[in-house]
Order: structure tokens, then sequence, then C-alpha cells
């Protein structure tokens, strides 16, 4: 704890800790110290962590990324970051992201963007979004492991910009109580690590069922760590012919192969799958998670949490709104919440909404099929490209930024687990990662997988 918290000084130019805790993290050490000391030491005991700003922690600066959840000190604590806490382990502090999660490369954080430890040159690179922070600092050895967010990407994404490793489990696997809602049908927590086998002991302390979200499933909760072998003899690949995107840059394109080859050098057997619907699952994905956004950020009011405007005289409660909602929501928020209430509207809700919606059904039924026949594990690249520059996707649309999601908005609409590993690096030199996607519930698989893959 002590040599992250003097790394954590060092790597102010990162911006990857936004809200620093260190008394805190003395005090869990010690304690974690103590249960070692006695004897009872869980799995997470004493291994200092970061925690994505999403995640309320009691006494403790929960932003989200945003300046409209200024000055909030939430009154209780995420399930997830208790259950991590019960098994010892110690928060550094709070890290970087994309305001509310919406982003892919942590530059609408109100904090400033957090910046990639690799680097071309002088180039200043992206470590990705949301959970930019969390990659940042493990990619930098700045924690020993963080929580991330995945709502269309935001694990598996910064992972790959960073070679690290990042797991979004099943929907419901992780209770999102006390998690900042972005888009509620399609977020989920997970850890980020530097090995797959980190990731699996994490994940397990993560986990668990939680009666305070609805959504969250009554199920035990395996000892991946146990589960994953590694080995995946007999077991079925499936390589998705949708995912070759037309303009593949051909160093991501060797990259999956290599990938497929590794696995089949492992004794899996590799076949050609189709999951059809792939094409509208990124259209389809921004008119759900922003029309769910929309919804979920109205509790955002001015009233009740963090930021509120300074008023004119005889301005009245409208008034309060819209003044506390314009300053606080960033450009990219207000664009989700706008996109969000329209396609919610009356008018369109049918034209947008409820197809939207009837899409997700189809691919989730093209995943289904895949592994009705058979197919364990589906195999793709992480990401369209290496990091990109700072301020380099930002100045175009925002069309392009959301392209980035491409490969990993699937796995969220279909509510399955996906994992991004680290594959090898460009021709520049940085990192890329492959997505293995599971069967549903089945991460012990998953991870034993993506083990054979690291
Ligand atoms: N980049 C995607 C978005 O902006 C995904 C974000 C996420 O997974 N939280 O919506």
């Amino acid at each position: 704890t002590e040599s992250c918290l003097k790394a954590i000084e060092g790597a102010g130019a990162l911006n990857a800790f936004v809200h620093h805790t260190p008394e805190l993290a003395m005090d869990q050490a010690t304690a974690a110290d103590a249960r070692i000391k006695a004897g009872d030491a869980p799995d997470m005991c004493g291994l200092p962590l970061g925690v994505k700003d999403l995640f309320c922690t009691k006494d403790v600066p929960s932003q989200a990324g945003s300046r409209i959840l200024e000055g909030f000190l939430p009154q209780y604590e995420s399930t997830i970051t208790s259950n991590l806490f019960a098994s010892g382990a110690v928060m550094l502090g709070k890290l970087n992201m994309d305001e509310f999660a919406m982003g892919s490369s942590n530059e609408t954080s109100v904090y400033g963007n957090a910046v990639n430890p690799w680097k071309v040159d002088d180039r200043q690179l992206t470590p990705g979004g949301s959970s930019g922070g969390s990659a940042s600092a493990v990619a930098a050895d700045l924690c020993l492991a963080a929580t991330g967010t995945d709502t269309g990407g935001s694990i598996r994404q910064p992972a790959a910009f960073t070679g690290t490793v990042g797991i979004k489990p099943t929907y419901g696997r992780c209770s999102r109580w006390g998690v900042v809602a972005f888009a509620s049908s399609l977020d989920q927590a997970g850890p980020m690590t530097k090995s797959v086998r980190d990731a699996a002991i994490m994940l397990e302390t993560m986990c668990s069922y939680d009666p305070k979200d609805s959504t969250s499933m009554d199920l035990p909760v395996p000892n991946f760590e146990a589960l994953m072998t590694g080995d995946i003899r007999g077991k079925k690949i499936g390589i998705p012919k949708e995912y070759r995107m037309e303009g593949m840059p051909s160093e991501i394109e060797k990259l999956w192969e290599n990938g497929a080859a590794m696995l089949k050098d492992a004794g899996a057997e590799i076949v050609d799958i189709s999951l059809p619907h792939t094409k509208y699952a990124l259209p389809a994905y921004y008119v759900i998670a922003p029309a769910e956004a929309s919804s979920n950020l109205a509790r955002y009011d001015g009233v009740r949490y963090g930021h509120r405007a300074t008023l004119d005289a005889g301005d009245g409660i409208t008034e309060m709104y819209e003044k506390t909602r314009a300053e606080g929501f960033g450009p990219e928020v207000q664009r989700r919440v706008m996109i969000g209430t329209y396609v919610l509207s009356a008018g369109f809700y049918d034209a947008y909404y409820n197809r939207a919606r009837r899409v997700r059904t189809l691919i989730k039924k093209d995943f289904e099929d895949v592994f009705a026949a058979g197919v364990d594990a589906i195999l793709t690249p992480a990401t369209p490209s290496a990091a990109f520059g700072l301020g380099e996707m930002t100045d175009v649309d925002p069309v392009q930024m959301y392209l980035n999601d491409v490969f990993t908005v699937t796995v969220n609409m279909a509510g399955l687990p996906g994992v991004a590993v680290p594959a090898g690096l460009d021709a520049q030199g940085l990192p890329l990662g492959l997505q293995l996607i599971g069967r549903p519930w089945e991460e012990g698989d998953l991870l034993s997988s993506a083990y054979a893959l690291e």
C-alpha cells in the first residue's frame, strides 16, 4: 500500500486518481495486516486497489466524473466495494472516468482526461474509456487492480488499450447497487487487472447475489480461479464472420488469426460461425443506452445531489433545474439525454426505442443459436485499433468515437460475459487486445480459455 501511494504521488501526469484516500488506505492496510497475522486472510486481504469514480464509496467523493455530483459524499457503500472491503481489500482512491461512463477515451471527464502510460514518441494517448483511469492506474502499477464498469465496452476497450485484462461478467452477476446508473439493462461492473488469474480472484469477491438489485441473479458464485485450468482441449471456439469489418487494419486481422492459432495449438477446435445481426448492434445500442440514460439522469435536478446553479432573483424551480443541468452536465451527457428523450417521446417510441429493443432480441438470439450448436466461446478482436491520440477523435464527430465499441456492444446487448486479454503489440509497439465471449454464467470456463490465450 505504501509503495502504491508513493507511485500515485509521482504519477500525477497520468491523471488516473482523482480522489486520494491515503489515510483510509493505511487504516485498511493495518487492519489487513492484523488479519493476516491472525491467520484470517481472505482472497483480497491487503491488496491495494483503485475504485472507479462511478462506485458510491461511503464518505468518499463519488462524482461519476461529472460536475453535477460535485460535493456528493455517499452515506452508503456500493455492494461491490463492500464485498471487496469485507475480503480485506485496500482502497487507494477513486479513479478517473468519462462523465457518467459515457465515452471511449476518458475525455468527457470533469477532471480532464486520464493519460495512457503507453506512449509513441511524445504523442500522448488515451487509455480508452470509460474506465480510463482504472486502466491507466493498473497499467502504470499505481495499484494491483481496479474496479471498472462496462455498458458497451468500458472495461474491455481500456484494457485492450493498455495491455491489461478486463472482464465484464454476465449481466446480473455483480450487484449494481451503489453503482451510479448509466443504462441499467446494460451496466455491469468487473475487475481490471494485470493477469487473467488476478481477474478470476477479484471477480469472485466482487460477485454476489444482492436483493437490493432486482436484476441480481441468485446463483452460487464458483471458485473462478479453480475453474481456470487453461485446459481447453476439445473446446469449440467460434470465429464470427461478421466481425471481419471492411477496412479492418491488417495487424488486427493478423492478431485475430494468431489468437485462433494459439487456441488451436492448445487443443481447441476453431469453427467459423455467423452472428447475422451484428451490424445492427451499434445503432441499436446508441438508441437503448441513451434512452435509459435520459431516464436515469432525470434524478440530477439540483435538489437531491451535488451541484446546484446560482439563481437569479425571480428564478423558480424550472430555472433551477435548467440552469443546474446545463452547468452540471457536459456536452456528451447532454447529447445522450437529448437523444434518449427523443427516442422515448410519444411520436418516436415505436420507430426507435421499440425497434431497437426488437433488434436486441435478435442479437441475443444469434448468440443463443451459436451456443446451442455447441460453441463454447467466441474469439474476436477487442477494438478496431490500438489506443489513439488524445484529442484525435473528439475533434472529428461523435459517431467516430461510437465506432470504437463495434466489437464490444453486442456482448452487453446479449448480457453475456466477455473478457479482453492482451494479445501483442502493433507496429508502433502499442498493446492490442483480443476478446473472448462466453456462455451466460460460465465465467470460469471463459477465464480458462482466456488463460490459454494469455
Ligand atoms: N463507449 C460506450 C458509450 O459511450 C460504452 C461506455 C461504457 O461501456 N460505459 O456508451
